[in-house]
């Protein structure tokens, strides 16, 4: 990455670039729950292996969330969580991008 020579507008303008390809995005976590169901004498619920769903839990506003993700939308959803910690990522590279890129600005300006 060139952090030698690039100014704040210029890591403004990566930033921008890369956040236009980010999507979906989500964040949170997609994990199997064991659900049961109400039907009486069910094989799958007495032999303890239940109904098995994908559900998105996370945090909104303070607040614990799960949502219920039908099988077949299990790896759009998978495909942004990934694409969550990559924008993590990339807020992490553009915060010290920016403090280089501010602190050569305040060099070149003192020079002057
Ligand atoms: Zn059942």
């Amino acid at each position: 990455m060139p952090t030698k020579t690039e100014t704040p507008e210029q890591v403004k303008e990566w930033l921008q670039t890369a956040l236009r390809k980010i999507w979906p995005l989500a964040e949170g976590s997609l994990s199997l729950r064991k659900g049961s169901c109400i039907r009486k004498n069910c094989k799958a619920c007495e032999s303890g292996i239940g109904h098995p769903s994908y559900a998105l839990y996370g945090r909104h506003a303070g607040k614990r969330f799960s949502i219920y993700v039908p099988g077949e939308l299990a790896p759009e959803v998978a495909k942004a969580l990934e694409n969550g910690r990559r924008l993590q990522e990339l807020m992490n590279e553009a915060g010290i991008r920016y403090l280089h890129a501010l602190k050569r600005r305040a060099t070149v300006k003192s020079r002057v």
